[in-house]
């Protein structure tokens, strides 16, 4: 699934192609993805895309009329190729540019999404998020003051997108083995001094990925059409029975919250 880094590098992919460019054409290939695709996403025809921002993995084209917000769902990227390309199977959604480029949105699996948000509104979807783990906004005193008192795991505490957003199953993983933090350990239960060492690992592991390119996996590709390179450097993710890289202990792998936690006992506490 694209994560936070691999979204990022989308946007960072397609903004020399996109930005300032007149969307000539929009063409909704097929409007049955995770929601309807609204008809309102026309509305870029004729505009000049202005921004293109991120918020959590949500994607947003702004014109002067409203954002088309996209979402690469489970298996969705994002290409830009040349107009007159031929379609590939499950290119649901593209916008064609006077630069005689087209915007593509493919996604297999349609999870994805292709929805609409005027000026000055916010799309239901994004009111509720937290804030971008690489701003200001997020920082250890507000995550422990958040946690009090919760049972919840600190893992799938960090991974809530009310509590900051774009902390995937991959950068959780890799995080929580940097700081040396159990990853079952209730949030309510980790200290100040412990969210103080693992908020900027948090940071600096996504903006590290974002660097390199966003993580390799499987059904995404970067705007190029080129895969990412960051697995190899992973530190525990996917890496279950393997010696742990500080102490060497086999790696051990639970389910929390159903998503695949690879930790060390060792290390971890
Ligand atoms: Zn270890």
């Amino acid at each position: 699934m694209p994560e936070l880094p691999e979204v990022e590098v989308s946007r960072m992919g397609i903004t020399p192609h996109v930005l300032n460019q007149v969307v000539t054409k929009v063409n909704i290939h097929n409007a049955s993805m995770r929601w309807p695709v609204p008809d309102e996403v026309y509305q870029l025809e004729g505009l000049v895309v202005s921004s293109i921002e991120r918020r959590a993995k949500y994607l947003l084209l702004e014109c002067e009329l409203g954002s088309a917000i996209l979402h690469l769902g489970m298996s969705g990227n994002l290409r830009v190729v040349n107009a007159n390309e031929p379609l590939k199977k499950h290119d649901h959604v593209e916008f064609i540019l006077a630069n005689n480029k087209a915007l593509r949105l493919n996604d297999p699996r349609r999870f994805g999404c292709c929805l609409w948000q005027a000026p000055n509104e916010e799309h239901k979807l994004l009111v509720k998020l937290g804030p971008e783990p690489l701003t200001d906004d997020f920082f250890a005193k507000r995550v422990y003051e958040q946690s009090r008192n919760k049972k919840v795991p600190v893992k799938q505490f960090i991974m809530n997108n009310a509590v900051v957003v774009g902390v995937g199953n991959i950068y959780a993983n890799e995080s929580l083995f940097k700081a040396g933090i159990d990853p079952r350990k209730e949030a309510g239960k980790v200290s100040l001094k412990r969210y103080q060492a693992l908020i900027p690992i948090i940071k600096d592991t996504l903006a590290a990925a974002i660097t390199q390119g966003g993580t390799t996996l499987k059904d995404f590709a970067q705007s190029d059409g080129k895969p990412g390179y960051f697995a190899q450097q992973l530190l525990v993710y996917g890496r279950k029975g393997q010696p742990c890289v500080n102490c060497d202990t086999a790696l051990t792998e639970i389910r929390l919250g159903q998503r695949s936690t690879v930790f060390c006992e060792v290390c971890q506490k």
